[in-house]
């Protein structure tokens, strides 16, 4: 018995101590909000009530509530593998009821302009595609390619096409039902590229929202709405225009913030309907 009272007491202290390890209990399972980089994490940070963060390697969460509910931001850093560790780290250590991916992007869409939003509609890996073959000499025309479906070889798919995922409709529409408290730019629903690499070229963005019907790139989102799909958990990506070389905008880290600012609205409306 007295070790028992013992072995429980040590593991209160451990829960009540130190956030260090990855220990977690709310009432409710939070909402997880995800930004690569300081700049589209700072005033997510910041709007949590009673905040406790937590490092499992070198990423970083912050645990606490928005409106009196579990929120836990997770900095995710910059890429795909980033994204896809940090995402199956905190979906197993925090057990969310949903996931936001949210931060910058550059214009692939010539009617976006920065601090415009787009809310995904779906996602899809750009980096996933197979060439046609040529020859020695030939050259090499980027034009010839085809989007991959690498799930097409996951058994867990079943031979599901998924090349685009979609976001969950009711985090979407949330996020359109909340647009009137945006207003450093327009809010549209949108298709979101993501690899790891970052795309300059005019011609080549043409080609891709052509032929993909991307709005936008980045780095994070697909790999991110793969994982939560594996796990069953309903995912939105939210991305803000940062930079446009179609208009010639250059990266302007301040849109950040005003992406950050939406996605705690749309927080508040979700944690809203998720009461009723
Ligand atoms: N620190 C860099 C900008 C960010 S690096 C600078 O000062 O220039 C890449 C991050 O920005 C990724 O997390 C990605 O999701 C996002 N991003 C913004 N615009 C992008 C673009 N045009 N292409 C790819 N990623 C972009």
């Amino acid at each position: 018995m007295k070790k028992v009272l013992a072995a429980l007491l040590l593991l209160m202290a451990i829960v009540e101590a130190s956030f260090a390890l990855p220990v977690y209990e709310s009432a409710k399972p939070p909402v997880l909000v995800q930004g690569a980089m300081n700049s589209e994490t700072d005033r997510l940070i910041s709007a949590l009530d009673e905040p406790v963060s937590c490092d499992i390697a070198h990423w970083r969460f912050f645990a606490g509530k928005i409106d009196g509910y579990p929120v836990v931001v997770s900095v995710t850093r910059c890429g795909m593998v980033n994204a896809s560790a940090s995402t199956a780290l905190a979906l197993e250590t925090f057990r969310p009821c949903a996931v936001i991916n949210q931060g910058t992007a550059g214009a692939h869409d010539p009617a976006l302009r920065c601090g415009d939003i787009v809310v995904a509609s779906d996602c899809f890996n750009c980096s996933a595609w197979m060439a046609l073959p040529s020859s020695k000499d030939q050259g090499v025309n980027y034009r010839d390619i085809g989007l991959l479906d690498l799930n097409f070889y996951d058994e867990y798919e079943s031979g599901n096409d998924i090349t685009f995922i979609p976001s969950d409709g009711k985090l979407k529409g949330c996020a359109l039902s909340v647009k009137g408290r945006y207003s450093a730019g327009k809010v549209v629903e949108g298709r979101v590229a993501t690899y790891d690499s970052w795309e300059k070229r005019v011609d080549k963005i043409i080609f891709l929202h052509e032929k993909f019907g991307s709005s936008c790139e980045e780095m994070e989102t697909f790999a991110v709405a793969k994982v939560c799909r594996v796990y069953g958990v309903p995912f939105l990506g939210v991305r803000v225009i940062s930079n446009s070389a179609l208009t010639g905008e250059s990266f302007d880290p301040k849109t950040g913030g005003y992406c950050q600012d939406f996605v705690i609205e749309i927080v508040k409306q979700y944690v809203g309907e998720l009461r009723r």
